[in-house]
């Protein structure tokens, strides 16, 4: 990588682990369990915890938005040990993907002398027709468009691929143990859209090896993106990859996923309504079955739901 950043966390006594919202909306219950499955992990192992702002996708992404998460993790008293919220008012940040843009141009420079970047001219519409044409979802390396082969120029309205290859790659999670998928679950990694914009592929890759993260603490909705990820990070020279800890996500009693237009959910509407920060993580915590009922749960108490 290129931005000399820690590569041996763990030398340093525990995990590093990271709280990566991205600001396309409010900050909601689904957050807050994620936020104790990284705080109690962190701290229960003697970690740190990283700050990440996820603002890759220009189009979807508010200033206003991360204004309003800032605020709402400091009404709920989650603070990272590095950076501070402060530290993202005041300016450019390093943990803010929209500040690193020529961070993720350099790392697909370096992929360019090991493997294929190809621009791809393919769309949803590709996908959708060749699933038409076949019975089957794409799958596999390459994309529908044979674009790989085809030597596009690229330029603003195509995407972006890196050749990963094939085959599976496995890891550890904490709380699924040991696993294993294939890499191009749907074609060469995407790794900036036809938008322009780095995708979540590329940045959360990059900037886990920039920011010395060896943990990963996310929603068990990722777990088929990780073996992808796995392989670009020993593409960026980390041969053994972080570990992983995917944990439950907040639903709704059907089993559909939290979204950010809840607004029953938002953290500081609950806040204003007069929840405590103790209720909403007993809360939350509770949805994701770390607690048998609600109840309130300090932030700084977490940790012993991991001990
Ligand atoms: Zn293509």
């Amino acid at each position: 990588m290129t931005s000399g950043a820690p590569t041996d966390a763990s030398s340093a006594g525990g995990p590093t682990t990271r709280f990566a919202p991205a600001p396309t909306g409010r900050l909601h219950l689904g957050h807050l369990a994620n936020a104790i499955y990284v705080w109690g992990l962190a701290r229960a192992g003697s970690g740190r915890v990283i700050l990440r702002i996820e603002d890759h996708d220009r189009q979807r992404c508010r200033p206003e938005h991360e204004a309003a998460l800032l605020d709402d993790l400091d009404r709920l008293g989650l603070a990272a040990d590095e950076p501070s919220t402060d530290e993202l008012r005041a300016g450019p940040s390093a943990f803010r993907q929209s500040d690193n843009g020529p961070t993720y141009e350099a790392a697909v420079g370096q992929l360019v002398a090991i493997t294929d970047v190809y621009a791809c001219g393919c769309s949803r519409s590709t996908f959708a027709a060749w699933r038409e044409a076949h019975g089957r979802p794409w799958s596999g390396p390459g994309c529908p468009g044979d674009c790989r082969v085809r030597g596009l120029t690229r330029r603003a309205g195509l995407g972006l691929r890196v050749a990963l290859g094939d085959g599976d790659e496995s890891w550890d999670d904490l709380l699924l143990g040991r696993r294993a998928g294939p890499v191009a679950l749907d074609g060469d990694l995407l790794v900036r859209d036809r938008n322009g914009n780095w995708t979540y592929a590329l940045c959360v890759v990059v900037d886990d090896v920039r920011h010395g993260v060896d943990l990963v603490v996310r929603g068990e909705d990722l777990v088929d993106a990780t073996p992808s990820q796995v392989r670009l990070g020993r593409l960026f020279g980390r041969p053994i990859p972080p570990a992983f800890a995917h944990h439950p996500l907040v639903r709704h009693p059907d089993g559909s996923k939290l979204s950010k237009a809840d607004g029953a959910t938002a953290v500081g509407e609950l806040l204003d309504a007069g929840s405590t920060p103790a209720e909403l993580l007993g809360l939350a915590a509770a949805q994701v079955g770390l607690i048998a009922e609600p109840g309130e749960l300090r932030i700084g108490d977490v940790a012993r739901l991991f001990g």
